[in-house]
């Protein structure tokens, strides 16, 4: 199909594209900043990705702020590696947003993933 890319790894520069993108269009939690890692580890062991609050409480130390972690596995094709930083974001609002203990991917977690996916692919606020 003419004009099509064709589909290989995520490059270092689409993955620092990635980062910008993300930090410029989604807001990470209060008292957090986001903090992107890429990893060969984590394919291998059969994640796509990852994602941690550091602390992992709602309040981080007074006057310190907080990483929203997300890792992204390396060696995905550049579409796959959004859609997961997308889907890894969306876990930390979600974490943030509601006590440890619930499901992983209840409907408060769809909702933090449409709001985030809206963000990074600029479909707009309204
Ligand atoms: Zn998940």
């Amino acid at each position: 199909m003419p004009g099509r890319k064709l589909i290989v790894a995520c490059t270092a520069k689409e993955w620092r594209a990635l980062q910008d993108k993300a930090r410029a269009t989604v807001a990470p939690p209060d008292s957090y900043s986001w903090r992107f890692v890429w990893s060969a580890a984590i394919l291998r062991e059969g994640d796509f990705g990852r994602a941690r609050l550091s602390p992992t409480s709602q309040e981080p130390e007074p006057g310190k702020r907080g990483q929203a972690i997300v890792t992204v596995a390396r060696g995905l094709a550049e579409d796959h590696t959004e859609e997961t930083m997308i889907h890894e974001m969306a876990h930390c609002l979600d974490s943030w947003a509601h006590a440890a203990g619930r499901g992983d991917h209840d409907s408060h977690f769809w909702l933090c993933y449409g709001a985030v996916w809206r963000a990074m692919k600029g479909a707009g606020t309204g």
